[in-house]
Formats: structure tokens, sequence, C-alpha cells
């Protein structure tokens, strides 16, 4: 279902994530304790809504004190590196501090009310990481983990100390504080970011978000700056370090992506890995609000073509773009089966 732009992947011989060498020497604990002082005026996100969720005040995106967890499983949808052969582990956070009207997860991203009987303990967080490694997953892939970064921090703390020694990825829709970042920095291996839109004007339209263009860019230009242009792979051929950018390509050329490759390739390098997704289908509020008619279909061929185009022209080298045709149907999840929210991945490859 993916493709490889090219094969220039990195071999490597890294041992181990590096958040085990902070843990051993006490620098992950301090970084947790910074994080969580950040709940007490909340500014984990660029909302800075001042709320204090240590006593579960409730502000933009319905987080409070513990992380709501909708769903922790295997997951075979991810670009290809991550999923291996037993699936990136993933944990999908409960709750957004975005409100994309197209959201595919709005099931679990947009019911906040349902998502309160969802919380866990960073304790019960750390068990679900070590469930999920107990099962062979390559990684712990944390879905949407922006508004729960310090309690995620907390839980890869715990998990450390009963031996975890899984890559982390952070899968992010990159409406980071950068601040958040830097104390994240040797936590995660790999950053996993959306570039949403190349014109804030369209995040507040489609979104609800202020200024997501130029928070995003910073937080990539962030993790870009701790990761570097280049992928790091185990000798099992499995990424383990660095940097992805997801395009997913809406209708109508909202996503701008043709301007966010140019900034990539301006700003970052021309080696940053993208992802080019075709996956997007009329979903939530974009299937049935008029408002929304720009984003009330599926991309064209012509659309998903001149991505495509934009790609090859400003000469990106390194990441996966998915088939135009083949990306419909997976990508449809389901949160009221909270085990298997989405179908097998591998069951649409084998027909
Ligand atoms: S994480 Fe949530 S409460 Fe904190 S600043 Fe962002 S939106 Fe506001």
């Amino acid at each position: 279902m993916e493709t490889v732009i090219t094969t220039s992947h990195t071999a490597s011989h890294i041992l181990a994530p590096a958040y085990r060498a902070l843990y051993l020497s006490g620098e992950l604990a301090r970084r947790v304790d910074s994080l969580n002082a950040l709940l007490v005026r909340c500014t984990v996100c660029p909302h800075d809504c001042l709320n204090n969720r240590v006593h579960d005040e409730r502000a933009v995106c319905h987080a409070g004190r513990l992380a709501a967890v909708s769903s922790y499983t295997a997951h075979f949808g991810e670009e290809p590196p991550l999923v291996g052969t037993k699936g990136a582990g993933n944990i999908f956070f409960g709750n957004c501090n975005l409100r994309c009207v197209y959201c595919q997860n709005f099931q679990i991203s947009q019911t906040y009310k349902q998502q309160r009987t969802n919380e866990v303990t960073p304790e019960r967080l750390a068990a679900m990481m070590t469930e999920l490694a107990g099962r062979g997953c390559h990684n712990i892939n944390f879905v949407s983990p922006t508004h729960y970064a310090p309690q995620m921090a907390h839980a890869i703390l715990l998990a450390a100390e009963q031996g975890l020694n899984l890559p982390i990825v952070y899968n992010t829709n990159a409406y980071d504080s950068v601040e958040v970042l830097k104390l994240l920095d040797g936590i995660v291996d790999v950053y996993l970011p959306d570039l949403k839109y190349a014109d804030s004007n369209d995040g507040a339209v489609y979104s609800k978000v202020r200024g997501y263009t130029e928070h995003a860019r910073s937080a990539i230009a962030e993790m870009y700056r701790q990761m570097g242009d280049e992928l790091m792979y185990g000798e099992d051929g499995l990424l383990k370090r660095g940097l992805v950018i997801r395009l997913l390509v809406l209708p109508n050329d909202l996503a701008g992506v043709r301007e966010s490759l140019m900034w990539i390739r301006e700003k970052l390098s021309p080696r940053v890995a993208v992802s080019l997704m075709a996956q997007y289908y009329a979903t939530n509020k974009a299937a049935t609000d008029e408002r929304y008619t720009l984003l009330s279909r599926r991309i064209t061929e012509r659309e998903w073509m001149r991505a495509v185009e934009a790609l090859e022209d400003c000469g990106m080298e390194e990441g996966w773009m998915q088939e135009y045709d083949s990306a419909a149907h997976y990508y449809r999840p389901n949160f009221d089966d909270r085990d298997v929210p989405f179908k097998d991945v591998r069951d649409f490859e084998a027909g």
C-alpha cells in the first residue's frame, strides 16, 4: 500500500533507544518533573490555556491530570519500517488540541465526555507499553500525544524502569510547543508529525486553531534540529530514529502540499523523509456540514498526481507515498471496537 520514494536508507548500529541513557543518568526523571510542571498553568501546547491540569481544570483540549487512552493495539497501517511483521505498538490518546472537521479519529478526538471514562494512571499507561512490547510490537507509537506529553514521558520513565527497550514514536498533528519538544529531546526516537496546511487561514477554518502553520513549522524545525535528515535503521530493517513528515493531500489543494514541500526543502533539507498520503476521505463534519463542502469528497487522481509531481519537482529524496487506489478502505477506523479499531491492512494487501 506504500511505495518507497527512494531506498537510500542508512544502516545504523543503534543498540538502544536514547531514553535508556537518559533513564540511567537520572535525566529522564528530571525531564518528567519539568514537563509535569507545565501542567500547573498549562502551556503544554501553543494554545497556552493556563488552566491548572493538576487540579483537573479543563480547557481547549479537555485533557486533565490523567491521560485518556482510547485504544492500544498492534497496528499495521503506519509507514512500512514502523510496522515490520508484528506491527507498530499504537497507543491512541483520546481528546485533541485541534478540532479538524475531517478528523478520521473523531470518535476519540472529539468526544471529551466519553474520554473521561478512558483516563488511566501513568502506571497503567506504562503497563500498556510493556504489554505491547510483550506482543512483539516493534515500537511504541503514541498517536496524538501533544496534550499528554507530560503523562507520556512519565509512563516512559516507569516503563524504562521495567526494562522497556523499544523506540518511542511521537505521532503528532505538529501543533506542539517548542519548549515541550526540547524537553522530549532524547526521549523520543522517531518524530512523525503532520504538516497539515501551508496557510494558517485554512487551519482556522478546518481545524479551529490559530497560527497552525507558524507553530507547526517551528515545531518541525525543532524536531529537525534534534534528528537531522538521516533516518537510522536497525539490522532488522526497521526505523529506529529520525524525522518523517506526513503530508495528507486534501481536496481542492487545501493542504498546500507544494508550498509545504518547498518549505521543507528550503528551510530544512531536501533529504528530510516525507510520507505523502492519499487516504483522505470525507468523514465527521466534512461529510455532513455544507460549510465544508470543499472537503466533502475523496481527492481525485489528478489532485494526487499534482502532489506527486510537486514531490518530484522539489527533488525530495527520501520517504514513502501511498498508492492512490489502495488507500480508501483500511484507514477508516471504528473506535467502537477498542481492541481492533482498524481492519488488518494485510487482508487488503492479500486481496
Ligand atoms: S494542552 Fe490542552 S489545556 Fe494545555 S494549552 Fe494545550 S489545549 Fe490548552
